[in-house]
């Protein structure tokens, strides 16, 4: 699946950790392995981080899922390219 729509607009999260408020429970780990890396112990070990907008879904369910709040989605960041064409690419300017 695409991370990109056609208006070539793509939305990262933004996540803030509190590792003091962790707990071990590693819901937020199950949930999206790849995003959230625990240390030896299971404690999350991220304070800041931004997620790419392929992940952001997993990230958000991820820190929604954590029992102790330990995980907090700070902000969205949108960023525009432009659009795109259905391969993904730029569309060619037409020559009237
Ligand atoms: S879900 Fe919360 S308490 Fe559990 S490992 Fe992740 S951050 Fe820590």
């Amino acid at each position: 699946m695409s991370a990109h729509r056609p208006d070539g607009e793509t939305e990262s999260l933004l996540v803030k950790a509190h590792p003091g408020l962790c707990d071990g429970w590693g819901q937020c780990h199950r949930l999206a392995p790849d995003v959230y890396h625990l240390d030896d112990e299971g404690y999350i070990d991220i304070h800041m981080l931004e997620v790419p907008p392929d992940r952001a879904v997993a990230a958000w369910m991820g820190a929604m899922a954590c029992p102790n709040g330990a995980l907090t989605v700070v902000d969205v960041v949108k960023r525009n390219s432009g659009p795109v064409s259905a391969e993904g690419t730029e569309p060619e300017a037409v020559v009237a």
